[in-house]
């Protein structure tokens, strides 16, 4: 079966790259879809992101990288996807992403959502927490793939150690 991983990835962090490592085990293959979305006023680019996920992926060949816009449940479709993953850190994520899970379930009954339990050693890790860190000058070095942590850098105008 193949699975799709929608996110916004601004940027990709460890916690999502441990559940794409995971999420391809255990599929035939994963589609990692980062979601255009004009109203989130994301640091990155589209096509950033995009290069970024796919340099943090290289070694792991059931994974795919791609944008798309519109419902999810539409895009699942056009991969062919059955499955749709998703991480949960922590309680608080629970409630979005069970609102979310049910939405997509009311719209396309087939598709079904899984959820990963995040590593406990990235449970506190958050696309805006990696971003808070980096433009006040912090090491983001354990959050982030080394190229994020490049990225993040040159946004900030800071030099890479
Ligand atoms: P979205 O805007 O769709 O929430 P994110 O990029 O913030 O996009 O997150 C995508 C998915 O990855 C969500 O299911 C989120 O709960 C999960 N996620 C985010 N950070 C982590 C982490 N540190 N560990 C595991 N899963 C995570």
């Amino acid at each position: 079966m193949q699975a799709l991983y929608p996110g916004s990835f601004d940027p990709l962090t460890l916690g999502h790259l441990d559940v794409i490592e995971r999420g391809s085990n255990l599929f035939q293959g994963l589609t990692v879809a980062v979601l255009r979305n004009p109203s989130k006023n994301p640091c990155f680019s589209v096509e950033q992101r995009l290069e970024q996920i796919r340099q943090a992926t290289r070694h792991l060949a059931k994974v795919q990288v791609a944008a798309f816009d519109g419902l999810t449940v539409d895009f699942a479709q056009r991969c062919g996807a059955g499955v749709i993953l998703r991480g949960l850190r922590a309680l608080s994520d629970f409630e979005y992403e069970l609102q979310i899970a049910h939405t997509n379930k009311s719209l396309a009954p087939q598709l079904e959502t899984l959820f990963l339990a995040t590593a406990t050693t990235h449970s506190f890790l958050s696309s805006s927490v990696v971003k808070e860190v980096a433009r006040f000058g912090g090491s983001v070095g354990h959050m982030v793939p080394t190229g994020v942590a490049e990225d993040l850098a040159r946004l900030f105008n800071q030099s890479f150690p």
